[in-house]
């Protein structure tokens, strides 16, 4: 893509009601756009971001048997009643609004209730299960504080996934993939290192659900990381009455502040029960379907990233959820010069390399700062400098240092 076509443009300030990094960088490289507090817009380079980071998501879902399906935002009260979830005083987070008629509707928070109304039409015996389906779909939860930027939406994308099995066991193997395949995702969009499987209370059957907790200087969340196996972690309501690791037994000792990214549930029989959900097993006994739900928030996922990877002239992706693969700037308005770019330009796309072209008049000065900013992890220069060696400039965004390629030499790099 030419920059100069791009429908949005940098800021050299920081928006002044913005108090996180990610809200402050993404806003000023014209990713989002602030609607109110807790309220993003996606815009082109954000949407780039954003669709990569649900693109590895659905990978690993799939993976694993997902099956994506897409639900109504919109939710009917009284399914919500079934449940006890309709009212303010158990949820206090809904969003509820009117018909023209006077009924009440919500907007939903999470799908368990439909879900599982949904699969009443589809599950009737033990031959329908095990079934897993999932989304990438629209939530809205009137959190008291959304200051940090899309780490705290009121309106967010979830990736929510639904498992229904026969029975405990069954549910608790599916459970274990599902983890793995956490972990996957969160190796792929670059969290692995500073991300931790974390116990944390809510589950049913065993005394824990699972959130997947990323180490970040601003978190709004606490872990005690355990310093035996140095892999799990444990989450700060639990460490109240647990101060060993409950993998290892080892004593927990560091603690660190950290964003709650993803997070993992056995549900049991409480939904299928109070909504009906049953099946046929094969004496044919009528028995509730064995549920388990499993959250992450891509968008959170993307400000985190940003949290993570960043420096003072902005910000650093890693190469699987890049905007871009390379930021190729052209310096100086020498006719030959210009040439050379285009026509490099033209041979990376050819390639299949996703380029961003900074074909603008601007100061070199400009391009390179609005580079930095973006964060794109290759940087190509082609300048009246480079050329009279017949050379460009490689450089990558977390290096220092810049490295001179002739053309062969710059395409085995992206081979
Ligand atoms: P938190 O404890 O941070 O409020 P939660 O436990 O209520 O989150 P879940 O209901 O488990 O969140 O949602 C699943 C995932 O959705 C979370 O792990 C997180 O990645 C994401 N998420 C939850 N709330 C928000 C929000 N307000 N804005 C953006 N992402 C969110
Ligand atoms: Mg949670």
């Amino acid at each position: 893509m030419l920059q100069s076509k791009l429908s949005t443009k940098t800021k050299r300030e920081a928006p002044k009601d913005e108090m996180s990094k990610n809200a402050e960088l993404l806003t000023r490289g014209g990713f989002i756009f602030k609607e109110m507090a807790g309220v993003y817009s996606f815009l082109p380079l954000g949407l780039r971001v954003l669709t990569k980071i649900n693109n590895i998501i659905r990978e690993e879902m799939d993976a694993i048997g997902g099956q994506e399906l897409f639900l109504s935002a919109l939710q009917d009260k009284s399914l919500w009643e079934q449940t006890n979830r309709w009212s303010d005083e158990v949820v206090d987070i809904w969003f509820k609004t009117k018909l023209k008629s006077g009924s009440e509707l919500g907007l939903g928070f999470t799908h368990e209730e439909p879900l599982t109304r949904i699969m009443k039409d589809h599950i009737s015996s033990y031959k329908d299960l095990p079934t897993f389906v999932y989304q990438i779909q629209t939530k809205f939860r009137n959190e008291v504080r959304a200051r940090s930027g899309l780490m705290r939406g009121r309106e967010f994308l979830m990736k929510d996934l639904y498992s229904f099995c026969k029975d405990k066991e069954e549910q608790e193997n599916f459970y274990e993939k599902a983890k793995d395949a956490y972990k996957k995702i969160f190796e792929r969009v670059g969290l692995g290192e500073k991300t931790y499987v974390t116990f944390a209370s809510g589950g049913s059957f065993s005394k824990y659900s699972h959130e997947f907790q990323t180490i970040i200087p601003n978190g709004e969340d606490e872990i005690y990381l355990c310093g035996g196996c140095k892999k799990v972690a444990v989450n700060k309501d639990i460490w109240e009455e647990q101060k060993k690791c409950p993998e290892c037994g080892s004593e927990l000792y560091t603690e660190e502040k950290s964003v709650e990214v993803g997070n993992i549930f056995n549900l049991g029989t409480k939904f299928s029960e109070s909504i009906g959900l049953f099946y046929k097993d094969n004496e044919g006994n009528s028995k509730p379907v064995v549920m388990g739900s499993y959250g992450i928030g891509p968008g959170r996922v993307m400000g985190t990233i940003v949290e993570v990877m960043c420096d003072e002239k902005g910000i650093v992706w890693p190469e699987s959820v890049t905007p871009f693969d390379v930021h190729l700037i052209v310096v100086g308005d020498d006719e030959k010069t210009k040439k050379t770019a285009d026509n490099l330009y033209e041979e990376l796309k050819q390639k299949k390399v996703d380029v961003l072209y900074d074909d603008r008049e601007a100061s070199a000065g400009q391009k390179f700062a609005d580079s930095d900013l973006i964060g794109i992890p290759v940087r190509i220069v082609v300048s009246d400098k480079t050329l009279k060696e017949n050379k460009f400039e490689f450089k990558k965004r977390n290096e220092n240092k810049f490295i001179l390629l002739n053309k062969n030499e710059l395409f085995e790099r992206f081979k």
